[in-house]
């Protein structure tokens, strides 16, 4: 089911800085790879060796192939139904990225896992409620669809992150992304399409309570994230109360002068 990272171009690392250094169950980082196969180790002692702020950092996952150029990494986020996922397809049909939707992976896993898989019964719980699955499983899922797309030329991340540890762990564990776009939308356009959709899709966390739950969610969060980006550079707000058509012109934009800024358009 997951890719498994023997491929000859997939480099795999654990690297050690401590004592601890069998993988395998028990607390501390390692449980984040108890589903992930076997790896081939490698200990190195990373040339931070002064064990400050990477101590904690014991393992390191090579999720791309690091002799190669690094596929591009857009993030997506915006409130629940800000149009996040429409505006992921678009862009990766016109850029040929490969779309990755978080919500989706983890709406897919629970349907294949829940009704027998405490862990899954869990998630699904947590996502009925509006609430956020925990970091480690999300992040987990992300890492297996890149190294599954290894040849990507780049990826669209759909409704990640969703809080700021999830930030800061992608970046530590996967790198940072070259650009996030920020769908800003009222809430109450978010809290109609919200409704719509529900009637048209059914999905679990489309009913009021989870909605409510969510927007909190969203609120509560973006703010810090924001920022974040913002002090970086790498975050574009863009209008997202408007048509489709329009929303994407902008995005195309934006894309284009960040990631291609000599190209000609595709
Ligand atoms: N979710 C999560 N972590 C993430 C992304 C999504 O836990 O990083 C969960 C969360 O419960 C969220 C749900 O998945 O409400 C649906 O996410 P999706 O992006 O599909 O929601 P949308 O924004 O499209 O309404
Ligand atoms: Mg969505």
């Amino acid at each position: 089911m997951h890719q498994h990272c023997s491929s000859n171009h997939q480099q795999c690392f654990i690297s050690s800085t401590t004592q601890d250094s069998t993988p395998g169950p028990g607390p501390g980082p390692y449980r984040r790879y108890d589903r992930l196969p076997p790896i081939q180790a490698q200990f190195s002692i990373e040339s931070d060796s002064d064990m400050t702020e990477s101590s904690g950092l014991i393992q390191e996952y090579d999720v791309f192939d690091p002799s190669k150029p690094r596929p591009h990494i857009i993030f997506i986020i915006g409130g629940p139904g800000s149009g996040k996922g429409t505006q992921t397809s678009k862009i990766a049909a016109h850029y040929d990225f490969e779309c990755v939707s978080v919500g989706e992976i983890l709406r897919n896993q629970l349907l294949q896992h829940a009704p027998s898989d405490r862990k899954w019964e869990l998630i699904a719980q947590i996502i009925a409620n509006g609430e956020l699955a925990p970091q480690e499983t999300t992040i987990e899922e992300l890492k297996h669809q890149f190294i599954k797309k290894q040849d990507a030329k780049g990826f669209i991340v759909d409704g990640f992150p969703r809080e700021i540890s999830q930030t800061f762990t992608f970046e530590e564990q996967i790198g940072s992304p070259d650009l996030v776009i920020l769908l800003a939308c009222s809430n109450q356009q978010l809290r109609q399409r919200l409704e719509k959709r529900a009637l048209q899709q059914g999905r679990p966390d489309d009913n009021t309570h989870a909605i409510e739950k969510r927007l909190d969610t969203f609120k509560q969060n973006i703010t810090l994230i924001a920022k974040y980006y913002q002090e970086r550079g790498l975050i574009t707000r863009v209008d997202a109360d408007r048509e489709e058509d329009d929303i994407f012109t902008d995005i195309k934009t934006i894309v284009q002068e960040r990631l291609f800024p000599k190209e000609e358009e595709p």
